[in-house]
């Protein structure tokens, strides 16, 4: 079996490192446009050797996992370049400009669109991990336009690593994903950047912050080069969601300047459901 990840970071990295495993004989290629990353990949046994777009014909699987941006033109290339029996998959965070960029290539059928809902706020072959995809959701999209024999390829591979699968429209992924992800990752990004501004003296920060803080924040640590991208592709969604959470903030900083607690304790007290709703995204992990 012969496996080519293209972007050997978190994801990729990651994926492949969970084949492997099931898969102790299958060779893993790496391309990656920082040789660095590539290097480390080899040297950390995330991947076995370098690989390059000509070998793609004899792939088995081909993982493509870069920025988004870049998705929208090494996708094209990659399947330009693979055989028929390739099934390609790629991991982005968006998917219908993912999905519109492949609508009409002649090797439609060999790619099956995938967004696995996994991730730490780490980047580069050194955050791969075992084990992240297991329990997991992995989105899939217009699983109607993959071919049933390598849609049936990729399944098995994504059931062997632990994973279930969620089949949904293109649209409603990048409408809902933009709720429960993008808006997590914009507002930890801002609570980091309000703190950092009022409390220039990192050490107060460091000394005062709790635990509390470090884990509202901790998505602040993420990519900017794969952040950025993600903003761009989604921004329609992104931009309803922030709309909500501004109107939301500033009823609350509202209420706080009107003394008005019941109000404020009634809030607190509704949004106490997201308990029970977590609960259940725990007991389904
Ligand atoms: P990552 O750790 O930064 O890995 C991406 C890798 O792709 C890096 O090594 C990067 O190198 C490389 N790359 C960039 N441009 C390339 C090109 N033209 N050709 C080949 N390689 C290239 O990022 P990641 O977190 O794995 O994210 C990869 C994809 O997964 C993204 O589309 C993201 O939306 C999606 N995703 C991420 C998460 C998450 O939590 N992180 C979860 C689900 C899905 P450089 O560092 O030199 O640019």
């Amino acid at each position: 079996m012969k496996v080519y990840v293209i972007g050997i970071g978190l994801i990729g990295g990651s994926m492949v490192l969970d084949i492997k495993e099931k898969h102790p004989t299958a060779t893993i290629f790496g391309i990656d446009n920082n040789e660095k990353h590539l290097q480390e990949a080899i040297d950390l046994g995330v991947i076995d050797e370098a690989g390059s777009f000509e070998d793609l014909q004899k792939a088995d699987f081909v993982i493509v996992s870069v920025p988004v941006d870049v998705a929208l033109t090494v996708l094209p290339k990659v399947l330009d370049a693979v055989g028929d029996k390739t099934i390609v998959f790629e991991v982005g965070s968006t998917k219908k400009p993912i999905c519109d960029i492949v609508a009409n290539h002649p090797k439609r059928r060999n790619f099956i669109a995938t967004h696995p809902i996994a991730g730490t706020e780490f980047s580069g072959p050194s955050a791969a991990i075992k084990g992240l995809f297991n329990g997991k959701t992995n989105i899939i999209c217009e699983v109607e336009k993959t071919a049933f024999k390598l849609q049936e390829k990729a399944l098995q591979l994504f059931s062997e690593i632990g994973m279930r699968i969620r089949y949904m429209d293109p649209v409603s992924h990048d409408k809902h994903i933009a709720y429960v992800s993008h808006l997590s990752h914009i507002s930890s990004f801002m609570l980091g950047k309000t703190v950092m501004i009022k409390e220039k003296d990192e050490q107060d920060i460091f000394d005062m912050a709790g635990s509390g803080f470090e884990s509202t924040v901790r998505l602040a640590k993420s990519s900017p080069a794969m952040w950025t991208p993600i903003f761009k592709q989604n921004k329609e969604y992104v931009l309803e969601t922030l709309e909500g959470y501004i109107a939301n903030l500033t009823q609350f900083r509202d209420l706080l300047a009107d003394d008005n607690y019941n109000a404020i304790f009634e809030e607190m007290e509704s949004v106490n459901k997201i308990r029970e709703i977590l609960n259940g995204i725990t007991i389904k992990k």
